[in-house]
Order: C-alpha cells, then structure tokens, then sequence
C-alpha cells in the first residue's frame, strides 16, 4: 500500500471534522501511522503537508499550531472563485465598467470581479454575489477591509490589556476605537468598555 504525507494527515482531520486539533496531536498519530504502512518510514516534512492543506483551504488555522477541518467551509471554499464564464456574466451585467466609478474597458480601465461580501466571511461565486471594480477601486475595498481588521485586531489588544490590568494600553486601545467611533468607520463592529 501506498500513500502520500498529505493524503494520510488529510484523512486525519476528516476523521475528526470540527475539532480543534493541536499540531503535535496530528504529527504524531501521522508519523506512526506512516510507519505502520510503510514498514517503518520516516515522514518527512509533515508541517509542509498541513501548511498545504491550509493554503488550499481544506484546514482552517484556528490558532498558534490548532488546526480545525470544518467540512460545509471546505466544501464552500472550493465553491468560492468565480468561473471564467461566471466573470463574464457579471462584467456583461454591469457593462464592462466599474460600478463605482463608472469607468471601463470603453475607457482603457482594467477591471475585476469583486465578491460583494468576502469569501472569508462566507460570499459565495454567485451573479448575486459579483460586481465589476475598476482596478483602483479593487484596492480601495481591500484596504477598507484592512481597515476594519485593524479595529478588531485593536479590539482584541484592548481585551487582552484589561485582562492583564494595563491601563496604559487599555487608554491607548479606548483612544483609537473612539477615533473609528468619531469617524464612524466600521461601526457594524461594536465594542463597549
Ligand atoms: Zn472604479
């Protein structure tokens, strides 16, 4: 019997669908297994295959080293990019411009066809879900995104401040959410002191 690295820890998490699972957990019950089948070989770069299984959206990375295969997103994910005659669908819909600005082929403009809501919060490759962006307004949405990331990720300082009962951090962290409040940016995420 044969068997590649990454077939065996892929049947792994498919065997333990939504459960977090701990690098070391996995690694070990691979390399065991791998040298049951194969008379006591080695596996080699089991790190790779997981990294891989991540990249191809198989694995959610749930945290430092915690892995999570969650069957309906794997499922979903490969689901997610839009097909070559779906692009066109939605680039005919719109005219072959930007929905934003208006510009595009007529104009020279290159365009893309965005997904209204992610894929990483779950929007799918659907007409519904595509709109054509001019290249400049692609990168603007993609910067807004980067924007709300940083009120979370400003968000989860601030908790992990109080926690450790840093009231220097905490007063930087109720500054900079107050600045998103003031300018009204992201308020769909709320927080409270
Ligand atoms: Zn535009």
């Amino acid at each position: 019997m044969t068997t590649t690295q990454t077939a065996l820890i892929r049947r792994y998490f498919e065997e333990h669908p939504n459960v977090d699972i701990e690098h070391p957990e996995v690694v070990d019950w691979a390399t065991a297994e791998y040298a049951r089948l194969t008379n006591g070989r080695v596996l080699r770069d089991p790190d790779r295959a997981i990294r891989k299984l991540h990249q191809s959206g198989f694995l959610v990375k749930v945290g430092k080293g915690v892995y999570r295969y969650d069957p309906e997103l794997a499922h979903q994910r490969a689901l997610e990019d839009f097909t070559p005659e779906l692009r066109e669908q939605i680039f005919e819909r719109d005219g072959y411009c930007c929905v934003v600005c208006g510009l595009g082929r007529a104009e020279g403009v290159e365009i893309h066809a965005d997904h209204i809501v992610p894929r990483d919060r779950g929007g799918r490759a659907t007409l519904d879900n595509g709109q054509t962006l001019c290249a400049r307004h692609n990168f603007l949405k993609k910067n807004y995104s980067q924007l709300e990331m940083g009120k979370r990720l400003m968000l989860r300082i601030y908790r992990n401040a109080v926690r450790l009962g840093d009231t220097h951090t905490m007063r930087f962290c109720r500054a900079v959410l107050a600045l998103y409040d003031e300018f009204n940016m992201d308020s769909h995420i709320e927080w409270r002191e």
